[in-house]
């Protein structure tokens, strides 16, 4: 073996730098008119509430959505982060895709931004068009609201963590939650869009962080259907996420969230 694969010759090399460069950086396709969403909400918050449901402190629902309604998610008795799912309601093989959704806009979600589905299909499923909390931006840490980075919590992580067994965290609940209502499978729940989270990545060790969330008691997000939709909610066991991941979470940290489909009047 040659010399220069030794271990301190590694260490000699030096690196050429460059500043970087934005990989997609909003492409036209995944900008929409602000006007133009700002008339759609306007109109379907004019029109009719079809349905309102709660979602359970540690639980999940589902529901669907017509192309067209706006959905809102209001965290309504006190703070607590949401783990959302998204299917084609007509085709669930087609569904949310956080990782090119995070490539095309950013690792968090802000209004205007698009939810796009998974390949072969990789077209918008929803657009963001109101956040209570959007003036939080990004804070002195990186971190930043409803993100598109984590997975979803699970127990298999907590047991590989902790060694314990346990049946309680967002995955669970979603799974629960598309077999009861959905007829669906476990294979079916997917990495979510974290609404209310509060994360980041380190800049010194490049790892996940999350802050206990900023949302209080009537904050709430709004995004309009671009496609029939079928949608899951998980109210997050960890609650306002206050609490490391593997320490016991109290009943007070945890709440339900409230959900509204609005619907144009035709
Ligand atoms: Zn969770």
């Amino acid at each position: 073996m040659s010399s220069s694969w030794c271990g301190r010759d590694f260490q000699k090399r030096e690196f050429a730098k460059h500043s970087p460069t934005i990989c997609y950086d909003k492409p036209n396709a995944a900008v929409v008119s602000k006007e133009e969403y700002d008339d759609k909400r306007y109109k379907a918050l004019c029109g009719d509430v079809i349905q309102t449901l709660i979602v359970p402190k540690r639980e999940a629902r589902t529901w669907s959505m017509q192309q067209g309604d706006l959905c809102r998610v209001t965290v309504h008795e006190g703070s607590q982060v949401g783990d959302m799912n998204f299917w084609n309601l007509d085709n669930t093989n087609e569904r949310f895709y956080s990782g090119k959704t995070r490539q095309l806009h950013a690792a968090h979600l802000r209004v205007y931004d698009r939810l796009w589905s998974c390949l072969p299909y990789l077209r918008p499923m929803a657009t963001f068009v109101f956040d209570t909390l959007a003036t939080y931006g990004i804070d002195e840490d990186g971190g930043a609201l409803h993100d598109v980075i984590g997975t979803r919590c699970d127990d298999y992580t907590y047991k590989l963590i902790t060694g314990k067994e346990r049946v309680g965290s967002c995955h669970s609940s979603l799974v629960k939650a598309v077999v009861e209502e959905r007829g669906m499978c476990e294979q079916d729940v997917h990495d979510v869009w974290n609404i209310f989270m509060c994360t980041g990545i380190t800049r010194d060790t490049d790892q996940y962080f999350c802050k206990p969330s900023p949302a209080r008691k009537g904050d709430f997000i709004e995004f309009i259907a671009d496609m029939n939709l079928l949608v899951a909610l998980s109210a997050c066991p960890q609650g306002d996420v206050s609490i490391p991941v593997g320490h016991e979470v109290p009943d007070e940290v945890c709440h339900p969230l409230k959900v509204e489909v609005f619907r144009q009047k035709l």
